[in-house]
């Protein structure tokens, strides 16, 4: 059996939290940890199609409860997570058109965690051209959640909930799939997890008597081109 890859993933925040986007751009003042969660599910959703990666959501899925950043740390690291990867939207722009993502790790970092940062960092900006206008989108900071887990961590910042120019986008559904599977291509090749296989249910087929077994054949080819080539076993003689 290889290795499992378990992944540690915080959506920063929680729902009742005061930070979110402001009523200026956003109506709904949406608030950063519904942001921040949807990324995470749809993550969590892509890497349920492979094994080799386990993951533990260090916030409170439903948004209730706010859990701490101390409880959040401690959690992966009594699991023995391979990678903390916090997802946040930043803020600070005050409606200017500036922003873009960016992507934190520790003053201090493990060659890991700057690994870690330039990939996901890079597939961010390819999948959704977020690139934005800071100085250094791959900072090094003394945040918590880069600062306490034992394991590589990122903190990802996707993109400002105050800029004019990245709110309108970091709304959208088709961001947050972009940024989701950003992440996920990321992490399955660096963990190497491999797709599930699919799983199929075998009927036994009756497709005519003995007379008509061209169509037993005939039915064998569709089925192979279809790419279920090895799961049939079919008896056409
Ligand atoms: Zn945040």
């Amino acid at each position: 059996m290889a290795r499992v890859f378990k992944l540690a993933l915080s959506a920063g925040h929680w729902r009742g939290s005061p930070k979110g986007c402001p009523e200026y751009l956003d109506k709904e003042k949406t608030p950063e940890w519904v942001l921040n969660a949807r990324i995470c599910e749809k993550l969590q959703s892509l890497l349920s199609e492979y094994e080799g990666v386990e993951i533990l959501r260090l916030d409170d899925r439903s948004g209730e409860k706010n859990i701490s950043l101390d409880a959040r740390s401690a959690a992966a690291n009594a699991w023995g997570a391979d990678l903390y990867l916090a997802v946040h939207h930043n803020g600070g722009v005050k409606g200017g058109k500036g922003g873009g993502i960016v992507a934190y790790v520790y003053t201090k970092p493990s060659e890991e965690s700057l690994e870690w940062q330039k990939a996901l960092y890079a597939a961010a900006i390819e999948a959704t051209g977020l690139r934005g206008n800071r100085s250094n989108p791959v900072p090094k900071k003394n945040l918590h959640e880069v600062r306490e887990p034992k394991c590589p961590a990122v903190l990802m910042e996707c993109g400002f909930m105050d800029s004019a120019t990245d709110c309108p986008i970091i709304l959208t559904e088709d961001f947050a799939d972009k940024m989701a599977r950003a992440f996920c291509d990321v992490i399955v090749a660096k963990s190497g997890a491999r797709k599930k296989a699919r799983s199929v249910t075998l009927y036994r087929v009756q497709v005519g008597a003995f007379e008509k077994r061209e169509n037993a054949k005939a039915l064998l080819a569709q089925l192979n081109e279809a790419g279920f080539e090895g799961y049939i076993k079919a008896d056409t003689e």
